[in-house]
């Protein structure tokens, strides 16, 4: 029986080191209160006739990490069926025999089960670690294919309203997964991020009044300014790639009055040291978005000459970073560059981040110094003098 079990563990596609994991312990090490505790509650629920997958301490059901959320009825049956092994992913079709090939169909690299689809296809991908600059989702090493259930072992580690953020994570991410399969046109992560903030805002606010109130705008006016507070950006550190990624930030300067324009990009790994700082004038550049996608292309074309490294693109312009994630600027006046930038992303693997202008202000400095000054270097492994008070600022507020 064992042996079956251990044969439908599937391993992880990255190729992580193995560690012991403990699931009935939230410290996911062996005790043996928590055994103790783990067979009496078996014991109980046996001859209690009970039949639910209970936890360890017997005072929180796994089914009550999902039941219990605060998440939208609609998202705990998603959580619920990817638990339960009936969401219709490519694996599933087949064990229905509904489909013959269980290949994931967006990228086409491994067999689709809930984990793939949800947690390591490279799309799932991209909407988890841009979604990470904004909530405080478990790391990498949590997130285990441990059979079927991983799902919930994953949420039982986490704090409620950690566990309510990958309930909807998982959510929109099959939902962009269906949309994709049927040749639907899909937005850009950066709105992804937008759209599950607000919406994870706003159910937040459900005690008071219901989702539905608070999605059509229905509660009184007063209340929204209450609740909905308009901040400012939060000054947030600039976020460091994880260890074999490289960052490029990117920015694009650019002037009205008298149409000048230019690129600044640095290429930094996770510890913050610089592989290249760049920045270049632009000639002939017509506006504000045109210098951003500029800065991306020249980025990612010297991203490729200088580091081996999967890059992760860093920019503060959702539109700008729309033409590495979707086709909808290709036939736009900018479609030269975003066509360039497409055939550039056949050659390495670039995963478009989001970030905010304050994290962003190396890249901004190298664009505005270029800019105003007319010039144009490339520094290789050494900081050029127009940042080196800004750069080491990175270094030390960055989170680890
Ligand atoms: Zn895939």
């Amino acid at each position: 029986m064992d042996v079956l079990h251990i044969l439908k563990i599937r391993t992880s596609p990255r190729q992580r080191s193995d560690f012991i994991s403990w699931f009935p312990e939230k410290s996911g090490i062996f005790s043996v209160k928590s055994a103790y505790k783990l067979a009496t509650c078996d014991h109980d629920t046996t001859f209690s006739g009970g039949a639910s997958s209970a936890a360890a301490n017997g005072s929180r059901s796994l089914w009550n990490c999902v039941w219990q959320s605060s998440v939208p009825q609609k998202m705990k049956i998603t959580a619920c069926k990817i638990v339960s092994g009936v969401l219709p992913t490519q694996q599933c079709k087949v064990l229905r025999h509904i489909s013959t090939s269980s290949t994931c169909q967006l990228c086409g690299l491994e067999e689709e089960g809930t984990y793939h689809a949800l947690i390591a296809c490279i799309h799932a991908r991209e909407v988890w670690l841009n979604m990470r600059t904004r909530w405080p989702l478990p790391p990498d090493d949590l997130l285990v294919d441990n059979g079927r259930e991983w799902l919930m072992h994953l949420l039982y580690r986490c704090s409620d309203d950690v566990r309510d953020m990958i309930i909807m994570l998982v959510w929109r991410i099959w939902q962009l997964r269906n949309d994709q399969t049927h040749g639907k046109e899909i937005p850009p992560v950066s709105s992804t991020v937008e759209f599950l903030d607000s919406y994870y805002k706003s159910i937040k606010l459900a005690g008071r009044y219901s989702v539905d109130e608070i999605l059509k705008g229905k509660m009184p006016s007063s209340a929204t300014q209450i609740v909905l507070p308009r901040r400012e950006a939060p000054s947030l550190p600039w976020s460091a790639p994880s260890p074999g990624y490289a960052a490029l930030s990117v920015d694009g300067s650019f002037q009205e009055s008298d149409s000048s324009a230019a690129a600044g990009m640095v290429l930094r790994d996770h510890e913050g040291q610089i592989i290249f700082a760049a920045y270049r004038v632009l000639f002939y550049c017509n506006d504000a978005l045109e210098a951003e996608i500029h800065a991306l292309m020249q980025g990612m074309a010297l991203a490729i000459q200088h580091t081996d490294l999967p890059v992760v693109v860093q920019s503060d312009s959702s539109e700008a970073l729309a033409s590495l994630s979707s086709n909808a600027l290709t036939r736009s006046a900018y479609g030269h560059l975003v066509r360039e930038i497409k055939e550039l992303m056949s050659n390495r693997e670039f995963v478009p981040q989001k970030i905010y202008r304050t994290q962003n202000r190396v890249a901004d400095r190298l664009a505005n110094y270029s800019r105003s000054e007319r010039t144009t270097a490339v520094w290789l492994r050494s900081v050029p003098p127009c940042i080196e008070d800004l750069w080491p600022l990175d270094c030390n507020t960055m989170t680890s």
